[in-house]
């Protein structure tokens, strides 16, 4: 710890610095003592610190439970040394910190709040060398018997390391591992060197590219490695599946969509891959989808490696995901955000470049329709709620990073990016990119940066713009006046056939009438008649837009104000459009009009406008009729999220037998794997009959085949596990033969893991809900939330309510110990599965006791995971 007298002497010099006028808030002011990485500390070191380079070597021991030993020499020039600097170090346990020498000077290794203080006595102006040695810290090392991934993302470097843990200090990186012989590494830069003996490796990597902590990354452990060659680069896969023809089935895919979505970028930046090598590697369950460390992406192993039994949407999904991280190549690794507070910049090119850089992939997709599917739903589903927030959220410390991810970044951003695209025109927005992309290479920037560039080529005023989509949190709330009237009768015509359009506009309001702002945007207003569908397009710029296009058009069946998918918002229908929806949506020849239709009228039953039974039933009716995969596919998330979130308990038993009729009807019809796949997943989902339940036991059995579908590892522990949670005969058994029957030892440690929060022994469910409270039982968050799940299961709900609170007053220390998803996907899993006024209650008397100092960033997050809860119990939320 640093002594009283040590801080004592920073502040005074501070106080003088600052009474003569001087250099208050930079160096070593008092955040240097703060914990994790506030803002001041980290401009000032910003201001002071250039040609920063790291050389590190770890020692990672055969045991997960030995500690590893690393060394480093970082070198740097420092603009002055009259005041002391931080070098952030976080381990999780003490005395990790062996030695520290900086200038030639031995220095007292003491941390305080994750930090040791350089003194100015071991400082000066130009080039420094720090050298330490050290015990790695565990945290965010992601430890397992065999093998380690780290992962950085947001500021988590320091828990392993000594650095200087911020985006805008870009380093080169120089990195050596010595482990255990037989395991295969993964690294930012080339492997330059291996030399093996004594039974280990010892393996050197080649000086990177500047690059930020948390980009940063090493992978070790044993794992199997693939290569390929495509466009002239050499790939390699790094993974752990153990089902060699699964392997066969997906590599070449894996390895030519990394080189398409690389070929894409290069053309659309007018810029050649940076970063060298392109290795990747496949983590078993990783917490995220991927991250996109330079030359060592990591991504989540079951997203890319399909089984046979692949949806569309996760073929599409793993395409995505690819393309996502590949874009970050640009986005976010060559040009980097100052700051997190614009960590939404790098992910909403990320997906948008995605979106545009799959359709090529996937001629017969209708991408529109995927764009609608693929963004919207997730975006309102935050964005509707009293715990959303803007695009760019300010950000005070970096140890609250985590908590500025979610659907508003990635699914809401690229939404508002398309609208700035078809404002600006898109050769127009392409230049503007380039621009930034090439001023701003190997460095920082932030949005202002790239908004003074887009500003320069439109007319439109961009900050104005960038007010209301950027800045602030909400979606408009855009409603339909439409009034008819009767053209006189004429010639062989009755008045009353000739019902016309004599006005339609749509009048916008914020929901918070405090701002009053406007989300000027563009619709494709669809007019429904019985044979066809008209697109009028309509520029939304203020409190109201007629439609003058309309006005005499022959009476629509229903007005759609987002019949073409673009806008943006709450979209109110009129009351006769809602009727003719809510009976005939499913008649709507066009497809993308009829996505827009269910997206539309789900919000609809949210705002109670319309019944959770009228919408299942009128889902039922269209699945068998709905031709498009995609629409399908969001039709049975809606039928699964209104079966067993918005209907009464009478009202789904009710109905159940006629929900598994359709579906498994839909499962024998399905003329695409893919399709059978996903009607598959839908009736394991919903069964909840004595004849359903049973045929799926059958099917785990293996008595009875599924059609033209095979089902993988992974389809069958699933399937044990929805038998067991729904309790039928010999579920212990199933579980316990499922364990047997799994070859990969990676899932087979899932299992065990979940198997206690399936158990029918309420003791037992309590135990493993109590064991959770350890973080080292937390380890890995995929399995957990997947135990979560099952605790909390609808069918198990009443008896798990007992959980929430302890599950709410958890999160806390959640977001501090675990990655950048786990605390807004711990309270989805824990919330998911109710629906009673009294978990709703439950929730709500934990906030008014929390009070105004709770982190109002986690009370955001419980908000919006309880949305559906409020509304579901039929309670109202309050902010
Ligand atoms: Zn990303």
């Amino acid at each position: 710890m640093i002594d009283a007298v040590r801080v004592h002497t920073i502040l005074t010099a501070l106080l003088m610095a600052s009474a003569l006028g001087g250099v208050a808030q930079r160096g070593g002011s008092p955040d240097a003592t703060q914990p994790g990485i506030p803002e001041t500390l980290a401009r000032s070191r910003a201001a002071r610190i250039s040609d920063l380079r790291y050389d590190l070597s770890f020692s990672i021991p055969a045991r997960r439970t030995d500690r590893i030993a690393g060394r480093g020499i970082i070198t740097f020039t420092l603009r002055d040394a009259l005041e002391p600097l931080a070098l952030d170090f976080e381990p999780d346990q003490p005395g990790a910190l062996h030695r520290i020498e900086a200038g030639g000077i031995a220095l007292d290794p003491h941390i305080v709040n994750g930090h040791v203080v350089l003194p100015t006595t071991a400082l000066r102006m130009g080039v420094n060398t720090v050298s330490v040695e050290f015990e790695a810290g565990d945290g965010s090392l992601n430890r397992s018997d065999d093998f380690l991934y780290t992962i950085f993302v947001p500021a988590r470097a320091h828990e392993a390391f000594p650095c200087f843990d911020q985006p805008d200090l870009k380093a080169r990186w120089t990195l050596a591992l010595d482990v255990p012989e037989g395991w295969e590494t993964i690294g930012n830069g080339e492997e330059t060197r291996r030399d093996s003996r004594d039974g280990r490796t010892r393996i050197a990597f080649s000086e990177t590219q500047p690059l930020p902590t948390y980009l940063f990354a090493f992978g070790a452990g044993r794992f199997l490695v693939e290569s390929a060659e495509r466009n002239g680069r050499r790939f390699r896969m790094l993974h752990r599946e153990t089902d060699a023809s699964k392997v066969a089935r997906n590599r070449d895919a894996i390895f030519d969509l990394h080189a398409a979505a690389l070929q894409w970028l290069e053309r659309y930046t007018g810029i050649p891959y940076a970063f060298g090598k392109f290795d990747f590697l496949l983590v078993p369950a990783f917490q995220f989808g991927g991250m996109e460390h330079p030359g060592a992406v990591f991504y989540n192993a079951p997203g890319l490696m399909l089984e046979e039994s692949a949806t569309q949407n996760q073929v599409l999904e793993r395409a995505s995901t690819i393309s996502h991280e590949t874009a970050h190549m640009w986005f976010g690794d060559l040009v980097t955000m100052r700051w997190f507070t614009d960590v939404w910049m790098k992910e909403v090119f990320a997906n948008f470049m995605a979106a545009k850089i799959v359709n090529p992939s996937f001629p017969g997709i209708n991408h529109e329709l995927r764009f609608l599917h693929a963004y919207y739903p997730a975006a309102y589903d935050v964005d509707r709620t009293a715990g959303t927030n803007a695009i760019r959220q300010p950000l005070d410390n970096l140890k609250d990073a985590g908590t500025l991810y979610g659907a508003i970044i990635y699914q809401k951003a690229p939404i508002v990016m398309r609208q700035l695209e078809t404002m600006m025109g898109a050769d127009a927005f392409r230049d503007g990119l380039r621009e930034y992309l090439g001023r701003y290479r190997f460095g920082n920037a932030s949005w202002s940066d790239l908004v003074a560039i887009l500003d320069a080529r439109t007319p439109d005023d961009l900050q104005k713009w960038s007010r209301a989509w950027v800045e602030e949190a909400g979606r408009p709330i855009i409603s339909t006046e439409l009034a008819l009237g009767r053209a006189p009768a004429s010639r062989g015509r009755s008045a009353s056939d000739d019902a016309r359009v004599e006005r339609l506009a749509f009048t916008m309001r914020d929901p918070d009438p405090r701002r009053g702002l406007t989300w000027t945007q563009n619709l494709q207003v669809a007019l429904g008649y019985a044979d066809h569908v008209e697109l009028l397009p309509v520029r939304l710029s203020g409190a109201r837009s007629g439609v003058d296009a309309a006005r005499g058009s022959l009476a629509p069946l229903f007005v759609l104000p987002n019949g073409g998918g673009i806008g943006y918002g709450k979209f109110h229908l009129d009351a006769r459009s809602l009727d003719w929806l809510s009976r005939h949506l499913p008649e709507i020849g066009d497809a993308l009009t009829r996505g827009s239709g269910w997206v539309t009228l789900w919000d609809a039953v949210l705002d109670a406008e319309l019944r959770p039974e009228t919408f299942l039933d009128l889902a039922l009716t269209a699945l068998p009729r709905e031709d498009d995969e995609l629409n399908v596919q969001r039709v049975l998330s809606y039928v699964s999220l209104d079966y067993w979130k918005f209907l009464p308990e009478a009202e789904r038993s009710a109905r159940a037998p006629r929900v598994e009729r359709v579906l498994r009807e839909g499962l024998a019809a399905a003329k695409t794997t893919s399709l059978k796949a996903a009607y598959f997943a839908a009736v394991r989902n919903v069964a909840v009959t004595p004849p359903t339940v049973s045929w799926l036991t059958r099917v785990w059995s293996g008595e009875e085949a599924v059609p033209g579908l095979v089902l993988a590892e992974t389809d069958f522990i699933v399937l044990s596990q929805e038998l067991a949670v729904r309790g039928v005969p010999k579920w212990e058994t199933i579980l316990q033969q499922q364990v047997e029957r799994t070859r990969n030892p990676d899932r087979k440690a899932r299992l065990q893991f979940v198997i206690p929060a399936l158990s029918s022994d309420q003791d037992e469910r309590d135990r493993f809900f109590r064991s959770l409270g350890d973080v080292s039982n937390r380890r890995h968050e995929p399995w957990v939330l997947d135990g979560l799940r099952y605790l909390h299961h609808p069918l198990r709900a009443e008896r798990s309510i007992a959980y929430v609170r302890p599950s709410l007053e958890l999160l806390q220390e959640i977001q501090r110990t675990g990655d950048i998803f786990f605390p807004s996907r711990w309270m989805d899993a824990t919330l998911g599965g109710h629906r009673s006024p009294e978990s709703a209650r439950t929730v709500r008397l934990f906030l008014e006791h929390a009070g105004p100092s709770y982190p109002d960033r986690l009370r955001r997050i419980i908000l919006s995971s309880s949305d559906d809860l409020f509304r579901a119990s039929g309670q109202r939320q309050r902010p």
